[in-house]
This record gives C-alpha cells, sequence and structure tokens, in this order.
C-alpha cells in the first residue's frame, strides 16, 4: 500500500525544498502522490508538476490560502485549480503585494526594537520565493537574537507580538470562489487553529463555509489529536465533505516531523486522491 501526502511547502513560499526536490524525495520515500500547497501562490507549481512529468510521479497542483478570520487562523486549501487561470492570478497578485508591502515593515519595527536584522537578510532567507514571517524568524536565529524558531514567533512575530504587522487577507468567501473559478477544490485546512469556541461554534461556522462552496475538510493533520480527528470526522460524514490529510511538511522547523509520515501517524491512502478527483469532475 502506498500513500499520499497533500498538503506540503516549497522555497516558492516557507519550505526549505525546491519544487523539484521535493517531488524527487516524495518519490524517494516511496508515495504514490503529493499535493504541492504553498502559502498564497502557485508559483512553485510549473517547476513541480513538469518535475512529476519527467520522473512519472503524480503531482497535484495545490494551494494554502491565508483567509480573514476573528480568532486563531484560518486556511484554505485548493486542490486541482487551473494555474494558468486570470481571474486566480489576479487575487494571488493582490496577495504578494500585500506582502510586499508589509514584509518591510516588519523588518522596520524589528529594527526600531533595536534588532539589527535587513530586508536584504530576509530576501537571502527566502531563496528567492515569496517572502513571510519564517524567513524573518530564520535570520532572527541566524543572527542569535532568539534561541529557537518558535520563540521568534512567540517574542516578534505572532499576532499580537512586538514586531507584528497585519496583512490584508480575503474572506473565505472569497477564497473559495476565487479556487473554485479556477476549478479547484476548496478544504478547510487544519480546523483545530481557527480556535473556534467549542464544537457546536464549529460546526455552524462549517455549515456557512459548505454554503459557500466548501468541499472538504483536512481531517489527517500531524497537529490534531485523537479527539479532534475523530470530531472532523463526524462533522465531515455529516456535511458529506471529503477528508483529506497531510503533514504540513515544510523541511527542518518542526522537530521529527517528515513528509508522508508525520511522527509516524500518517497513512493517507490514495482514496483520499480519488475523491478530489471525483469532485472535482463533478463540477467541471
Ligand atoms: P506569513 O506567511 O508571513 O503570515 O507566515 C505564516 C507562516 O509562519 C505559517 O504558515 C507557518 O509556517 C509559520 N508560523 C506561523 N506562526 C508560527 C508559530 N507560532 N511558530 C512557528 N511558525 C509559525
Ligand atoms: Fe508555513
Ligand atoms: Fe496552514
Ligand atoms: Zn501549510
Amino acid at each position: 500500500m502506498k500513500y499520499v501526502d497533500l498538503h506540503l511547502h516549497t522555497t516558492a513560499s516557507d519550505g526549505v525544498m525546491t519544487p523539484s526536490e521535493i517531488v524527487r524525495y516524495a518519490k524517494s520515500k516511496g508515495l504514490q502522490a503529493i499535493a504541492i500547497t504553498d502559502h498564497d501562490t502557485i508559483e512553485g507549481l510549473e517547476e513541480g508538476l513538469a518535475e512529476g512529468e519527467k520522473i512519472g510521479f503524480e503531482v497535484i497542483p495545490g494551494i494554502e490560502i491565508s483567509a480573514e478570520h476573528s480568532s486563531g487562523s484560518m486556511h484554505l486549501l485548493g486542490f486541482f485549480m487551473d494555474i494558468h487561470h486570470p481571474f486566480l492570478n489576479e487575487r494571488l497578485g493582490y496577495l504578494q503585494k500585500a506582502r510586499a508591502e508589509r514584509n518591510p515593515r516588519i523588518v522596520e519595527k524589528l529594527n526600531r526594537l533595536g534588532i539589527e536584522v535587513t530586508y536584504e537578510e530576509v530576501v537571502k532567507a527566502s531563496g528567492g520565493g515569496q517572502i513571510g514571517r519564517p524567513h524573518v524568524a530564520r535570520v532572527l536565529l541566524e543572527k542569535g537574537y532568539v534561541r529557537s524558531f518558535p520563540e521568534a514567533f512567540e517574542r516578534f512575530l505572532k499576532k499580537g507580538a512586538l514586531a507584528y504587522v497585519e496583512k490584508f487577507r480575503f474572506t473565505a468567501k472569497e477564497s473559495i470562489h476565487f479556487i473554485e473559478e479556477a476549478k479547484g477544490v476548496a478544504v478547510l485546512a487544519h480546523p483545530n487553529t481557527l480556535n473556534m469556541n467549542g464544537y457546536s461554534e464549529l460546526e455552524s461556522f462549517l455549515q456557512q463555509l459548505v454554503k459557500e462552496g466548501l468541499k472538504g475538510i483536512e481531517v489527517y493533520y500531524p497537529e490534531h489529536s485523537a479527539l479532534e480527528v475523530a470530531q472532523y470526522k463526524t462533522l465531515a460524514e455529516r456535511y458529506g465533505l471529503l477528508m483529506t490529510g497531510g503533514t504540513d511538511y515544510h523541511g527542518i522547523e518542526k522537530n521529527g516531523l517528515d513528509i508522508g509520515v508525520g511522527r509516524g501517524e500518517m497513512k493517507l491512502p490514495y482514496s483520499i486522491v480519488e475523491g478530489l478527483k471525483a469532485v472535482r469532475d463533478k463540477s467541471l
């Protein structure tokens, strides 16, 4: 039995492997298929898809959109979008612009705190892809301002911390809309980061997302407890949603986490991909 991993990051966002490298790595690990789901960008997909073709390995075009949400954070996964779709590209271009304005302001805030990091250093840490807070965190770590990657977020970068800067986000409805317009399938990523106030609040929130076009929930995720997995499964069954899963592998930051297996507990069958394809084909 071969497995899949439908949540992965590359150097196009904040992962440490290039799209080609992660495709080759997934194949070497004996996986059957992967989805590349970089934050707010599809820039890595052309390369990843081409590498998959070249070495005979199935790569699903994906994305992970950060959407507007009052508490916690909401991420929406999109699978199987047409990466050349003009509306999708226009929306993502808008998000790129928002990041380009935000990142230098984070550096300015750090400088005002007496921390000597430059925007050039952050750009360098990004490896040429999209820039985000994890790249700032790496610079802070390298230069000895923090002792660990999580500490960089705790002290400086997380919402409400000393160098936090707000970023424009589309609403869930808008995000689902542009994923769907580009013929993609929208799935709620790791629902546990929504910080909902209990199960019934999560349920009514989900009902709303389903009305807006949501097709699935990421049930299997390394940071979900057994109870959460059970709850998300129940909700998925109740609302006829797909159940997807992935490791959110970025490379080096999360101790002991690896592609395909998470921390040893993930075994995601290819039938998940077939489910996504069936939903995609139905709405074509
Ligand atoms: P950005 O795209 O700049 O908003 O950064 C978001 C990314 O930073 C997330 O997708 C994670 O990879 C990472 N991140 C966010 N919060 C934390 C945290 N508390 N600890 C470690 N990494 C985090
Ligand atoms: Fe990330
Ligand atoms: Fe996420
Ligand atoms: Zn992710």
